[in-house]
């Protein structure tokens, strides 16, 4: 059991064993030798069919040959070089041909600083300070957005370290709740300067918004003077070439972006109307900066990720996300289970509740603990899916019908063990 050995090794110089908390499940986590494909190995030999896809970015699958054939060539001629790049231009090109809010896109390196970084836009284009968040939603781990937050952190009390005086500025509403939100801009519009969310919540699970909702919000916010920021570092790329803002039909001003924009390397970006856009320095006064931003390796994997998708490509996978979640809710109803499959073109997650999840106090009414059960069952039986009822399944181009055929055989077996 190499894996078991590593993970208490790890411990030691690593804490919790781990760079990031949810990546730490019981009773320890494998150990990766590689990964093509649908495929993933461990230390100790096993392979599973992944459905975590490192949590989002890997739409393509693991190491698509013709991505990093691009790659390998990107390398020898040097990693970077705080200078631009003409690839970086492509790459933003083509942002703004898919994406309907960009006009100008600055790239990061995650999608934490993404987000970060649209705040400090929409506070300083709005001249505001508050900013409107809802309950589970995940924006990354920066200090502004680091309450009643989706992730790792939906199982863990808010955050030691984080100043009063920061969270303060940072107001939560529950989610598909038109009447909470109309009280909270009632009260505190005049200083409000965004409202960031989710379009679809990816971290609590799969949650979309209710008919209309989006439409709502975007009302809203323009007539109080509040930009409205889609954090699409999940959905952007994934439901649609141009994210959550093509599938649902709602232009925000500023989206952010992450996870696939980097084709399997570190990148985000955030995006959105000239006007606002220009605000960034060295154009305008609003500071951003970084010493990998538009890291020319990231750059040219993101290209070559980004020009692969096309409709043809979505039309192939989100028939895949139809079949896995048709296949779970018959499952589901032929065994009379108090469950529910939810998700969207290439997303999927159970709800271990009876009830529908429109919000973070639903799912938070979930059976955590019998998912946990179900995750080490599927993990048993080769099927790799994120360890936590508060996260999203993906798929990718590189899953076969064989493989979707072993691993919904995998579902039924392990929610049998799991609701026994
Ligand atoms: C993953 C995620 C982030 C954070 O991105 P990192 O690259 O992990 O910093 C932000 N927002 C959403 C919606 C995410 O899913």
């Amino acid at each position: 059991m190499k894996s078991e050995e590593l993970f208490k090794e790890s411990q030691n110089y690593l804490p919790g064993g781990v760079d990031s908390p949810v990546r730490a499940f019981k009773p320890h986590p494998f150990f990766v030798e590689k990964a093509e494909g649908s495929q993933l190995w461990d230390v100790d030999g096993n392979v599973y069919t992944d459905y975590c896809l490192g949590y989002g970015p890997l739409i393509m699958g693991h190491a698509p040959s013709q991505i990093m054939k691009g790659v390998s060539e990107q390398i020898k001629k040097g990693t970077t070089y705080g200078a631009p790049t003409q690839n970086e231009i492509e790459l933003a090109k083509v942002v703004i041909n898919k994406v309907p809010c960009a006009d100008m896109v600055r790239f990061v390196n995650s999608g934490t600083e993404a987000t970060m970084s649209a705040i400090r836009l929409a506070r300083g284009f709005t001249g505001k300070n508050k900013i409107v968040k809802f309950e589970g939603a995940y924006h990354g781990a920066h200090d502004y957005v680091l309450v009643k937050s989706g992730s790792g952190a939906a199982c863990l009390p808010d955050s030691l370290g984080i100043p009063e005086d920061t969270t303060k500025n940072t107001l939560s509403a529950p989610f598909n709740d038109p009447e909470a939100l109309k009280d909270l801009i009632e009260s505190q519009g005049h200083d409000i300067a965004a409202i960031i969310l989710e379009p679809v919540m990816g971290n609590i699970g799969c949650i979309e918004p209710e008919k209309g909702y989006l439409e709502f919000l975007r009302k809203i916010t323009a007539e109080n003077d509040i930009l409205l920021i889609f954090d699409e570092v999940i959905t952007g790329f994934r439901v649609a070439e141009g994210g959550a803002q093509e599938y649902y039909g709602v232009t925000p001003d500023l989206v952010t972006l992450g996870k696939i924009i980097g084709g399997g390397f570190p990148m985000g970006a955030f995006a959105g109307k000239r006007e606002i856009m220009e605000m960034i320095a060295p154009s305008g006064s609003v500071y951003q900066a970084g010493t990998f931003n538009g890291n020319p390796i990231s750059v040219n994997a993101g290209l070559a990720t980004l020009n692969e998708l096309n409709s043809g490509f979505y039309r192939t996978l989100n028939k895949k996300g139809h079949k896995i979640r048709s296949a779970i809710a018959d499952i589901i109803e032929d065994n009379d289970y108090d469950l529910n499959v939810v998700g969207l073109s290439s997303m999927f997650q159970i709800y271990f509740n009876k009830n529908p999840v429109k919000n973070y106090a639903d799912a938070k009414k979930s059976d955590a603990d019998k998912f946990l059960t179900y995750f080490r069952e599927l993990l048993q039986q080769g099927v790799f899916i994120p360890p936590s009822q508060f996260e999203c399944c993906f798929l990718s181009q590189a899953h076969s019908t064989q493989d979707l055929e072993k691993t919904i055989e995998a579902i039924a077996s392990s929610l049998q063990v799991a609701l026994d």
